[in-house]
């Protein structure tokens, strides 16, 4: 079993409202589930760890889903439990997802004292027109109050969640958004295209012909607009949908969870449907929550899937997710390390070709994507994979 210092994913499989264009393992009204969900999960925890004789976690992500809906106990319950199980290190990261419309300012407070130390919220939009064909629960305003909400908790790491590429999105009220995301000057900002995810409701109004089908040309627009706002404001565009701003001691406020799995090192997830990725296994439990919790009661596995990656699928990975670090790229020592050959020397024609064509630089830390290969990442990372 690895010593490295794990990563630990707590999936809350619940929302108050579904939005139309979400594909995640997340379902409204399922209150009666929450209780049993949080001792299930809690078992589930313990578990682990005793199998790992309580390894050192990093970082802690509550996602879901809608961690918030939870109360104060149930949560406390969780995190009890990740420091039963497992050695949090100090300083570990311990982020927790927050919908503008389920907290206020007691609800951050309980976050706070739980030891929660950073906070991503999902606003998505300051428009009112996008929150609504979002099915967002939350006002722009509500959002706004959330987030002076979270500062006066006492929350001093916080992340705000946007999507722009709406259809028919106008410019201008992407440029207001990000004015008054900016003005609340955000430690750290993940800004992402709109996808229609295939049975969302989204989808059917896109097949239907209700809503024309996202505009990729309008969405890359945004998304340039977005990389001038933003680095002229001062954020560090470090991954391809994620900006950070330096702290004033030196350090970043780059997602140290969200490294780990760019840097595809090891994390636990727990939960109905959560992911998991250790020493080269991959896994993750069934989705449906009753299930889970009936399973978990029961003393019963609730692995659903899993798979190990052969060499080259791990070398193919890591390039693909490594890539997405615009200034850190895929690290060529840890590679080196991992895989026993340089990042040439595993991949020699498609690194000449690539840097031939100008979409990646190899320098002698890293290899990374160009500025011009961006907007074509996606591209430039299938080649790095197994056919
Ligand atoms: S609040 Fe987030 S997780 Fe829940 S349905 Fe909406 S997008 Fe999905």
């Amino acid at each position: 079993m690895t010593t490295a210092p794990l990563s630990l994913y707590l999936h809350i499989p619940f929302c108050a409202r579904k939005c139309p264009y979400c594909d995640f393992n997340t379902y409204a009204g399922l209150q009666a589930l929450f209780e049993p969900l949080s001792l299930a999960l809690a078992r589930e925890i313990m578990a682990a760890g005793a199998a790992r004789a309580r390894p050192p976690v990093h970082t802690i992500f509550l996602g879901g889903g809608t961690p918030t809906v939870l109360s104060a106990a149930q949560l406390a319950r969780l995190l009890d439990a990740c420091a039963q199980a497992f050695s949090i290190l100090p300083g570990a990261e311990i982020t927790s997802e927050a919908n503008p419309g389920t907290v206020d300012r007691p609800r951050f407070a309980d976050l706070v004292s739980l030891g929660v130390n950073r906070l991503s919220m999902g606003v998505q939009s300051f428009d009112a027109d996008e929150l609504a064909f979002l099915g967002r629960i939350h006002s722009a305003d509500d959002a706004e109050i959330a987030f002076s909400s979270a500062r006066a908790a006492g929350f001093r790491n916080i992340s705000l969640d946007f999507i722009f590429g709406l259809p028919q999105q106008q410019p201008a009220t992407w440029e207001r958004t990000l004015q008054r995301a900016l003005a609340l000057a955000p430690e750290h900002l993940s800004l992402y295209s709109l996808i229609v995810e295939d049975e969302t409701p989204l989808a059917d109004w896109v097949r239907s012909g209700r809503v024309p089908a996202p505009d990729e040309d309008l969405a890359a627009d945004l998304y340039e607009m977005a990389q001038a706002r933003l680095a002229a404001a001062g954020y560090q565009q470090y991954e391809i949908s994620n900006w950070a701003r330096r702290h004033p001691t030196g350090d970043n406020f780059q997602s140290q969870h969200n490294l780990t799995y760019w840097r595809n090192r090891d994390y636990l997830g727990f939960g109905p449907g959560a992911f998991s990725g250790e020493q080269g296994r991959r896994w993750s439990n069934l989705r449906s929550p009753a299930e889970y919790i009936r399973r978990v009661n029961a003393g019963q596995p609730v692995l659903d899937w899993e798979e190990q990656a052969t060499p080259a699928l791990a070398r193919g990975e890591t390039m693909m997710v490594g890539l997405r670090l615009l200034d850190e790229g895929v690290n060529r020592a840890a590679f080196r390390t991992r895989f026993g050959l340089d990042v040439a020397e595993a991949y020699p024609d498609i690194v000449a070709e690539l840097r031939a064509r100008g979409l990646i630089e190899v320098t002698p830390d890293c290899v990374r994507l160009t500025p011009a290969a961006v907007l074509i990442g996606n591209q430039v990372f299938a080649r790095f994979l197994p056919g």
